[in-house]
């Protein structure tokens, strides 16, 4: 639907009956500056070099600049944009943008709207707020945002205001990145790089771009809004840091790909509306597992796009949320013992004519493709396990990753029984001499055109082969996805490289043999993190043990595999992060993770001090008043034991909230002294979080044994069940 605000019912019922719907394909990217626009908008010839500047990375001249500068403003205008702003990601994990006004003072006390290519191009935030981990000292502060051309200028409304959006890279005066977009972008020129020789070792003629493709599939949670506004501790952390599980959660699986409900779809269609305006192509939508809890996917694209597209449909379902009077939850774990929500990344590679490198194909030599890149994957997880551990590594999906619903933190892969056994018979040599006929029939019986419907599923792996494509799984619901696409993008990047070097160093004429034996030993090394059983069993805990994979349970002792010498050597052999770069980003991850955890402290202090334990109070009070009124009014042998063991229960529990929360309070005082960040993490995660969980033990007990009516916060129930 076109050009409506938001709509009722009964205004949409009236729009139907008046055809006034177009088709998505109508209106789909109306809002982004796309090539359709800028073919329509720029001379043939700044066309042609916009395009060169993007595909091959040419330098952009002034003067092209600034036509494009002035169709973009035109374009713009028609939109209603009163401003421009460099549209960033910093390293906070949220975007940020600086607004100026098109207008210049032009005489007569006149304005003229007016935008040059140097303000397109590169701007000065004098943005020294943001997290930098020390890159920065105050009286250098300045950074830079310099206009990333792969991604599509947009119009961004709010309310009645609209401003032009323009997607910036964000770096210091002295070139570091201080965002989450430079290493991406670093990364995928990397991984370009590296794929392209290796298809070049294999034969390949004419390809001279590899990119990265990205899906990343959204979870998230709808709550009404008044009840968000009635729990601190869910606008505050985003999370109910106490509250006891409903009756029912999911255990009837009922909800799953369930009928979704008249709000919610309502809900859904708006969002992707604003979507499909913007030009993401928001392509599924469902019900998840948990009560409330539901799933947006679209199609895939180019990772630095699907990165961009990524941010604007989190901050795009929070805003439309609102205007239907629900808050949209994107937390890792907003309800205990309920499902958390995660961020499936599927990932793969596609050279530019299209061909998706992860697809097994019909002929011998796409399948050697195939194999080759795969096993390139394998070997990059094997090898690097813990830095992709690391990449996922946050404060709040430390609550999900292990628990029964999300991958645990050691890091598998999963392939399937048939790929399982094409390796093992690649391992055992059955291969090793064949012949380009031989190569189909790999002794399984043939290698098929594998498609995503008929490879086995495994829904507990946290790194799994779905046909076509890997989908790590341990990625957080609110995380921003470019951290842990760039680490895939560099991880593999260097394990093509090895692989190449390995397989020229056999110097045969015999390609396929040269291929396999590198294949086979390869095989031999990297089979440990090959896993297609249960990864949530504790057995796969103690194998996994035993097969020396790393389990790196929480943010503070995960993170520290982003300081080792072999993650320094890997940054900076590909130019994606330099050695300052990757310490500043572990320190800003350590900050990150300690204000997280100090926030819920006060705040579950707040809750406990003045919503909780007044509310037990009153209702002690009740209780003993009870007991004391039946006393005198049926004489001393009225029986009111219940009434006495519930009072006592009442005191013993406000007692050990009181306690508990008291003891909390002294260790992040006791914390807060610790100068080195790593150790502070540690204290907190060792010291203060197991306390906070039994702190909340007892206030869900309290919460059940307290009279409802009196019970200050939202309940599970009340919220999870949204009508
Ligand atoms: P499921 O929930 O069964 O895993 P979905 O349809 O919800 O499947 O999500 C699959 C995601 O994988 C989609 O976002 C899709 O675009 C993405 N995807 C499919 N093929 C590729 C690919 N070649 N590269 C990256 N992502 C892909
Ligand atoms: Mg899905």
């Amino acid at each position: 639907m076109k050009k409506t605000k938001q709509t009722t019912a009964a205004e949409r019922d009236y729009l139907i009956e008046k055809e006034k719907f177009v088709s998505v394909s109508q209106y789909f990217g109306e809002d982004t500056f796309n090539r359709k626009a800028m073919k329509e908008r720029l001379p043939e010839d700044a066309f042609q070099k916009l395009m060169n500047a993007i595909n091959e990375e040419k330098k952009l001249d002034a003067k092209t600049a600034d036509i494009i500068a002035e169709a973009i403003k035109n374009w713009a205008l028609e939109k209603g944009a009163t401003h421009f702003a460099h549209w960033f990601q910093p390293m906070t994990g949220i975007t940020a943008e600086k607004h100026d006004a098109f207008i210049e003072p032009c005489g007569d006390d006149q304005v003229i709207e007016k935008f040059f290519g140097k303000q397109l191009v590169q701007g000065e935030p004098d943005a020294s707020s943001f997290p930098s981990g020390g890159i920065r000292s105050t009286f250098e502060a300045r950074g830079y945002t310099a206009w990333d051309m792969s991604s599509p200028a947009f119009i961004k409304r709010n309310g009645i205001s609209t401003t032009l959006c323009i997607p910036t890279v964000f770096i210091s005066y002295t070139g570091e990145a201080l965002d989450k977009k430079t290493p991406l972008l670093r990364s995928i020129r990397a991984l370009s790089n590296s794929a392209v020789n290796m298809l070049k070792l294999l034969g390949a003629k004419n390809i001279k771009k590899v990119h990265a493709t990205l899906g990343p599939e959204q979870e998230y949670f709808l709550i009404d809004m008044d009840y968000f506004f009635k729990r601190q501790d869910l606008v505050l952390s985003g999370r109910t840091i106490v509250g006891a599980p409903p009756a029912k959660g999911q255990e009837l699986e009922d909800q799953y790909f369930g009928s979704i409900k008249e709000r919610i779809s309502s809900y859904m269609h708006d969002v992707e509306e604003e979507l499909f305006k913007l030009g993401v192509p928001a392509k599924t939508r469902h019900n998840e597992v948990a009560p409330s809890q539901f799933e947006i996917a679209p199609a895939f694209e180019e990772a630095n796009l699907a990165v961009d597209h990524n941010q604007i449909v989190m901050d795009t379902m929070k805003a439309v949320a609102k205007k239907h009077n629900l808050a949209c939850l994107l937390h890792e774990k907003p309800f205990a013992k309920i499902n958390g929500s995660g961020k499936h990344l599927n990932w793969s590679l596609a050279d530019n004519n299209g061909n998706n490198l992860l697809n097994p194909g019909s002929t011998p030599h796409e399948n050697i493709t195939f194999l080759v890149f795969l096993i390139a994957v394998v070997r990059a997880v094997y090898k690097n396990a813990d830095i992709l551990r690391a990449s996922v590594a946050t404060y709040a999906n430390d609550h999900r990753l292990g628990a029964n619903e999300a991958p645990p933190a050691i890091i598998s892969v999963f392939l399937g029984e048939q790929l399982t056994e094409i390796l093992a018979n690649i391992e055992k040599g059955i291969v090793a001499k064949a012949t380009n006929a031989e190569i189909i029939d790999l002794g399984v019986s043939s290698l098929p055109i594998l498609s995503k419907d008929n490879s086995d599923r495994n829904r507990t792996s946290p790194f799994a082969f779905t046909g076509n494509k890997f989908e790590f799984r341990a990625v957080g619901s609110s995380q921003s996805i470019s951290f842990p696409s760039a680490v895939l993008n560099t991880i593999v990047a260097e394990s093509m490289d090895y692989l190449a070097e390995k397989i020229k160093a056999k110097n045969t004429k015999n390609l396929n043999q040269a291929v396999f034996e590198v294949l086979k030993s390869e095989i031999k090394e990297i089979k440990p993190v090959l896993f297609n059983g249960d990864n949530y069993t504790k057995e796969w805990e103690i194998e996994a043990g035993k097969r020396g994979l790393p389990n790196y349970k929480t943010t503070p002792i995960a993170l520290k595999a982003l300081i080792t010498g072999k993650a320094f050597n890997l940054f900076e052999k590909y130019n994606v992060l330099s050695k300052v770069e990757l310490q500043s980003r572990y320190i800003i991850y350590l900050e990150k993770y300690i204000k997280d955890m100090e926030i819920e402290v006060k705040c579950l202090n707040n809750i406990c001090l003045s919503q909780i334990i007044p509310a037990a109070v009153a209702y002690q009070e009740t209780l003993a008043k009870t007991i004391i009124t039946t006393k005198e009014a049926l004489g001393s042998a009225a029986i009111v034991s219940s009434e006495v063991e519930m009072l006592k229960k009442t005191i013993d529990l406000i007692n050990s909230i009181y306690s508990i929360n008291k003891e909390i309070l002294d260790k992040v005082e006791a914390a807060a002294a610790i100068h080195d960040e790593a150790k502070k993490a540690d204290t907190l995660c060792t010291k203060v979080k197991p306390k906070m969980d039994k702190l909340r033990e007892y206030t869900d007990v309290l919460e059940v044994l307290v009279d409802d009516d009196m019970w200050p916060l939202p309940k599970f129930w009340e919220m999870l069940f949204i009508s």
